[in-house]
């Protein structure tokens, strides 16, 4: 279907607000100011933005600051979530896609979870023929990123 993702974005970021001032953590968005329009199943995207959403403000300790960007390119859009979190170690990153792969959760506050939110996000975007990428450094943050290819509607 056709998707409009600034908007779309724009109220998963309205959404998180909440969650983020229990947390008391700042949301901060970076987002065009026009209208961008995706071939895209928008209940699946918005289900593999709000795991990397749930990540950031879960392993990001108070007063950190979490940011939803997104920004086009030639052919493809790219999204990511961006946070100052506890970061992960270079070790780990290769298997964090796995399903059921968790770094130790003793590090941090919420220790919850499954290890299943970013397998889902990664089969969501390769479905959608995209690609989901990692950034990280221990103690400073981690980046998210997912690019999509931009069909024409
Ligand atoms: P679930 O999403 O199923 O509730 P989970 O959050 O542990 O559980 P994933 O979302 O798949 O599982 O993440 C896998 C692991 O990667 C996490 O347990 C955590 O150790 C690490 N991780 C993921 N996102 C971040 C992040 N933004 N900052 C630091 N570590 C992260
Ligand atoms: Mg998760």
């Amino acid at each position: 279907r056709s998707v409009e993702i600034v908007g779309l974005l724009q109220h998963l970021s309205d959404e998180y607000q909440l969650i983020a001032e229990e947390n008391e953590l700042s949301i901060i968005t970076e987002l065009p100011s026009q209208e961008v329009i995706l071939l895209a199943d928008p209940d699946l995207l918005q289900q593999a933005i709000k795991n990397l959403l749930d990540n950031a403000c879960k392993y990001t300790p108070q007063n950190g600051t979490v940011k939803l960007k997104m920004f086009t390119q030639l052919r493809r859009i790219s999204i990511q979530v961006i946070d100052s979190g506890v970061g992960i170690p270079p070790e780990d990153l290769p298997s964090i896609f796995e399903r059921f792969y968790r770094v130790d959760s003793s590090r941090t506050r919420s220790s919850g979870g499954f290890g299943l939110g970013l397998a889902i996000a990664q089969q969501i975007v390769k479905a959608h023929g995209g690609e989901i990428s990692v950034d990280s450094i221990v103690g400073k943050g981690t980046t998210f990123q997912i690019c999509l290819p931009l069909k024409k509607v």
